[in-house]
């Protein structure tokens, strides 16, 4: 198989490539070699819209039509970079002449656990907790993260017995304040969730058909389930076999190649430096997926455009809702703008004067206004920044 453009991974980042490569080039060839058996589509829903009634079909992304050839079920084991060719799991080769990295993430795991456990991060997964969920079983979810507090949260919605566990002093305590993070706890035992914050999970043994989960204080819980959002580490084994620069993922620079100029790489498994923020990022988030997919694929295609945007990210918990822009890490100073506390308003992340990230909690259509924010120089603190978002 011979193509002009070969992309590995069919997620959301090599579709929008793929898409990217065909707004400059018409007749290319374009294939797409990707580990999972469906096609690419939206993962945001797996832990959203798919528990609230959105159909299935609404997921695809129907790449096929932008002429791809979708090669399915098949894993790059090998990049020959002198020869220009990647081999699969079956032994099949593809030959490129621009080729695009957009493997992704692969979830962390709990060394020594049982079979069974889900860690959570693809259709298949998404089908397989569906299909116990219908049951009102118990489930326990590990992790309170974005994977794990979305997960917490759709299950509950079904009417699933939840019992969460996780090593922080809070839910998503290592992205907000600590107050917030608090707040929503409680928020999540309102609904009817057990909550264990500041416990790790020491031991997990099968139980009948279920789970027994050891916490280290000695806590033992029965479940039927076990889900595990656990955080993704960077999908570069093929990188790193083929000699190209890997750290925190793989090292692109502003054009989105890496070492090697007929190879690029775009989304998860990315780390590019962006200017606002003046250092090197990887973004684990849809809007970096689509953005950046988009204009490797353009550059593939000959555009030369440095990618400069800093993506935003959002997420659904019960009925609150946010979107976010920027480096949100609770160790930054925060300044939070509340109109209701923890329901309404507007956290600001600081460093030396500087805006770094802003969380915008059920506070819409204002992402563009932050990243403006962000761009400027300041000197910001609380004093100038009350009351400056909603612009
Ligand atoms: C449940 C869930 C909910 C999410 N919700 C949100 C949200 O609300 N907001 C938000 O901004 N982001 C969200 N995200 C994150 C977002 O989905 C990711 O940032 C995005 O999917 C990254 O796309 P990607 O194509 O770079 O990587 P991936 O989605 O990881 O896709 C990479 C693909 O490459 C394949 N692959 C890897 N190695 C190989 C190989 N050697 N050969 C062939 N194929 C390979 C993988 O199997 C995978 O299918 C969510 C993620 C999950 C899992």
């Amino acid at each position: 198989m011979e193509y002009d453009y070969l992309i590995i991974g069919a997620g959301m980042t090599a579709d929008a490539a793929a898409r990217g490569i065909r707004e400059r080039d018409e007749r290319g060839t374009i294939g797409l070699l990707g580990t999972e058996l469906d096609p690419p589509y939206n993962r945001p829903p797996l832990s959203k819209g798919l528990w609230k009634g959105d159909a299935l079909e609404s997921i695809w992304r129907n790449t096929a039509d932008v002429r791809a050839d979708l090669h399915l079920g098949r894993k790059a084991v090998k990049l020959d970079r002198k020869n220009h060719v990647v081999e699969d799991d079956r032994g099949a080769r593809y030959s490129y002449k621009k080729l695009l990295l957009a493997t992704g993430g692969v979830p962390r795991t709990l060394p020594g656990a049982p079979e069974g456990i889900i860690y959570y991060r693809t259709l298949e997964d998404y089908r397989r907790v569906r299909a116990l969920a219908t049951d009102r079983r118990g489930f326990g979810v590990l992790g309170g993260g974005f994977i794990g507090t979305e997960v917490a949260a759709a299950l509950r919605m079904q009417g699933a017995g939840v019992t969460m566990i996780v090593p922080e002093q809070g839910l998503c305590a290592r992205v907000f304040p600590g107050d917030l993070s608090l707040a929503l706890v409680d928020f999540y035992r309102e609904k009817g969730l057990r909550v264990e914050i500041g416990q790790t999970v020491k031991q997990i043994s099968t139980r009948g058909n279920g789970f027994t989960l050891r916490l280290a204080d000695g806590t033992e819980i029965g479940t039927d389930a076990v889900v595990a959002g656990l955080g993704i580490q960077p999908n570069a084994e093929l990188a790193s076999q083929a000699g190209l620069r890997v750290d925190n993922g793989i090292v692109v620079d502003e054009l989105l190649r890496t070492d090697d100029p007929d190879i690029s790489a775009a989304g998860d498994v990315a780390n590019f430096y962006n200017p606002a923020l003046d250092q090197r990022i990887r973004v684990e988030h849809e809007d970096n997926a689509n953005s950046m997919g988009k204009t490797a694929g353009r550059n593939m295609a000959g555009a030369g455009e440095r990618y400069h945007y800093l993506p935003s990210f959002y997420s659904d918990l019960f009925e609150l809702g946010y979107e976010a822009v920027g480096e949100l890490d609770a160790r930054l100073e925060t300044f939070s703008d509340w109109k209701t506390p923890f329901r309404e308003g507007v956290v600001y992340y600081l460093e030396s004067g500087r805006v770094r990230g802003v969380l915008l909690w059920n506070t819409w259509n204002q992402v563009d206004a932050a990243r403006a924010l962000i761009a400027e120089p300041g000197p910001w603190s609380a004093a100038n920044l009350a009351g400056r978002l909603p612009a």
